[in-house]
């Protein structure tokens, strides 16, 4: 009997008892090859010894003070690198625990913002369906499936729900990326419109859709839409790079390729890579001003905020990937992983496609390939890839459920940045296997 709430409602679980590198191993000596990095964390691996040192010396100095009594020098080095890196435009940074409270503290302090303005009017989010944005209750609102957010209503943040820009599913034969990037975004423009747009307070989407869709990137063009629109009534854009940000498609944060600058950014997951819960937002001058001109704070906090440790691992993790060049090994690995699943799974009856960027990838599975028709829920192909792939020591993150008639089953491949050649291949065969 375990007396683990997390672990009593699932099926049996190994016991992981060590990881090194691209693997976990569990209690009866198996070892898994951690292809989904937990749930797109685990960006340097597992171990890493420049981690493990800067945590050491970190917790020798000191391991905790509240932020209400001090700062200290691992989350102010910390801000300066997130900031240094930021996009131009996001130069102030808020350090919480996860992604969940970053979602939170975003929602949060675009409201506060219209209010310090003198618009406290404005209460309607906008988000979109098959997203996923956490599980605290601002956070579930925000996010697009029914599924979860059912029990919990009446959800206690206002949020209306648009189509996400999903080629794969919501692009018709023959529609130019131009106008199908129009037409998606032409539903942003058309919610404000219907809501009022001096009621609405943001937008918030995932630049790259992570768990809920599998890895789907927007169409060229459809962001920038978005911003000017969002920029047209005044609404803010906040872009949610929790699983997809921190280096996961290639670039640091996702936009970049996108070439779209949000007011509020949440970066979570991989920012400290698995090794300390920590999650920020990033903001744009205009909010953090609108704040210390208004009231002079903004009205939230958590008792862990800014943990010292929670800073070391961030900086030694973002500082391994810039010192170690490993951006550039996810764009290669990241080019070769879709080259190999092309080659494995690309012609198989049920994959209807292969996307994502960098070293976020995923395959859709489907029924049919000609309709796109999604597979019975009731075959519960997601549990079973997983179970086939754990059988083959190989650790692969499926959803899947048809929950609107769109969407289908998925894997999602969100691996370590510093595999090689080698543990793709050792990937894709015994993702091909398991499939
Ligand atoms: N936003 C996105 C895009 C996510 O993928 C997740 C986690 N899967 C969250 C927010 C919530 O993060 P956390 O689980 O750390 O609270």
């Amino acid at each position: 009997m375990t007396h683990l709430l997390h672990r009593a409602i699932h099926a049996k679980l190994p016991v992981a008892v060590r990881g090194e590198g691209i693997r976990l191993f569990d209690a009866e000596g198996r070892a898994y090859i951690d292809a989904s990095g937990g749930a797109a964390v685990s960006c340097l691996g597992h171990a890493h010894p420049d981690v493990l040192a800067a945590l050491h010396a970190q917790l020798d100095r000191i391991a905790y003070a509240h932020t209400g009594f001090f700062t200290t020098e691992a989350a102010e080095r910390l801000a300066d690198r997130l900031v240094a890196d930021a996009p131009d435009g996001l130069d102030h940074v808020y350090l919480v625990s996860g992604g969940s409270e970053a979602v939170e503290a975003a929602l949060k302090m675009a409201r506060q913002y219209f209010v310090e303005k003198g618009e406290p009017q404005r209460r309607h989010i906008i988000a979109r369906r098959q997203s996923y944005h956490g599980n605290t209750l601002g956070a579930l609102a925000a996010g697009g499936n029914e599924w979860r957010r059912a029990q919990f209503r009446p959800l206690l943040v206002e949020t209306h729900h648009i189509d996400p820009c999903f080629a794969y599913r919501l692009q018709q034969a023959g529609e130019s990326d131009t106008d199908y990037a129009a037409r998606a975004a032409g539903q942003l423009e058309a919610k404000i419109l219907e809501l009022g747009a001096d009621q609405v307070i943001a937008f918030v989407a995932e630049t790259v859709v992570g768990a809920t869709a599998g890895a789907v990137p927007p169409v060229a063009d459809y962001l920038k839409r978005v911003r000017a629109i969002c920029d047209k009534y005044g609404v803010l854009l906040i872009l949610d790079e929790v699983m997809c940000g921190m280096g996961r498609t290639g670039t640091l944060h996702a936009c970049e390729q996108d070439g779209v600058v949000p007011d509020l950014m949440t970066i979570a997951k991989g920012l400290g890579g698995g090794y300390q819960p920590v999650g920020a937002v990033l903001l744009s001058s205009a909010i953090f001003q609108a704040f210390s001109e208004g009231s002079g704070f903004f009205q939230h906090g958590h008792t862990y905020m800014g943990h010292p440790m929670a800073a070391a691992a961030g900086l030694a993790v973002q500082e391994v990937i810039r010192r170690d060049g490993l951006l550039e090994n996810v764009v290669s690995m990241g080019d070769y992983l879709e080259r190999c699943l092309v080659e494995r799974l690309g012609n198989h009856h049920h994959v209807g496609d292969i996307r994502g960027r960098g070293l976020f990838r995923a395959v859709e599975l489907v029924a049919d390939r000609a309709t796109k028709s999604p597979f019975d829920p009731g075959l519960k192909l997601n549990a079973r890839i997983k179970k086939e792939a754990m059988a083959r020591g190989l650790m692969v993150y499926p959803m899947g459920g048809t929950i609107d008639g769109q969407r289908g089953d998925h894997v999602l491949l969100a691996p370590p940045f510093i595999l090689n050649r080698e543990d793709v291949g050792q990937i894709v065969e015994r993702l091909g296997d398991a499939v």
